[in-house]
């Protein structure tokens, strides 16, 4: 990875910013987004100690069709040619019967991870078709395998994710560039607080007993995925920690 270039959309919690670190650790240009730029302007002296060869961070809210577009297509100099794209940023809202559930919740989850996914895939794509390299990364989820209760509209963008992932295997055919979904069972990060909107105690419920993810774990599959030849495209990787055998299916200690 030493000297290219990736991007990490969502990179200033979680699985995006423990990604951010990987492939900092592997020498790359380091490329990073999210809403919370202090957040991602406080890592980038920590990204370079990892090994990035260099950093930018940017603001970005995937759900902008235009800031998408805009920001991704005037990047400065030197940072436009994309090598490797982690379409990370996501999030869930709520866990509700899906006859009471707040339509809100549902605007933002399809927003941010079907509709902002795209729009980032569809302004950073076609540099690397027009350049004959890169690789594009999306963070799927057995959510997307198996639906659970309460959480219909989250598991659908996670099938969404999958499908895109797929057609765009498909549509790039004849091309050098690579396609792949992380597909992830429970990993501890902020994704549960942001689910129930800073409700810390309930966020700590979802992994007592049980042993989750870390994302760092998700992120050595990343790297993983993206560090083989350039002739292999590994399509999907499903990762759950020992206690998770599906998205419903748990070993809980108590
Ligand atoms: P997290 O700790 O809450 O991090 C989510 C990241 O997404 C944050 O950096 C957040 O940054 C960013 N984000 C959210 N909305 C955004 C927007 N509109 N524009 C730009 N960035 C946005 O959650 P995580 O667990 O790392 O989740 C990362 C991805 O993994 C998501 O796609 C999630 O669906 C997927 N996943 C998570 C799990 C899990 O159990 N945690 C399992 C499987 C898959 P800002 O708030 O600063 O914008």
């Amino acid at each position: 990875m030493k000297g290219k270039t990736v991007l990490v959309t969502g990179a200033s919690a979680g699985i995006g910013a423990a990604t951010a670190m990987a492939f900092a650790g592997e020498g790359a240009r380091v490329l990073v987004c999210a809403r919370r730029l202090e957040r991602l302007q406080a890592m980038e002296a920590v990204l370079l100690e990892a090994g990035a060869a260099e950093v930018f961070s940017f603001e970005l809210d995937v759900r902008d069709r235009d800031e998408a577009e805009g920001t991704l297509n005037t990047l400065p100099d030197g940072w436009g040619d994309i090598d490797v794209l982690v379409n990370n940023a996501g999030l869930s809202r709520g866990l509700t019967k899906l006859w009471e559930d707040d339509v809100e919740n549902w605007e933002e989850m399809i927003d941010t991870n079907i509709k902002g996914l795209l729009y980032v895939t569809r302004a950073v794509v076609p540099k690397m078709v027009k350049r004959g390299s890169g690789h594009v990364i999306g963070l799927g989820s057995v959510a997307g395998y198996i639906t659970y209760a309460n959480g219909a509209v989250y598991c659908a963008t996670k099938a969404a994710e999958k499908a895109i992932s797929e057609g765009l295997k498909l549509d790039l055919m004849g091309t050098p560039v690579r396609v792949t979904s992380v597909d992830a069972g429970m990993v501890e990060s902020e994704f549960s607080v942001v689910r129930f909107r800073g409700d810390d105690e309930r966020a700590a419920k979802v992994y007592q007993n049980i042993t989750p993810l870390q994302p760092e774990d998700v992120a050595d599959a990343i790297v993983w995925a993206a560090t083989r030849p350039a002739h292999v495209n590994v399509h999907s990787v499903v990762v759950t920690s020992i206690d998770q055998g599906n998205s419903v299916t748990f070993n809980r200690r108590a």
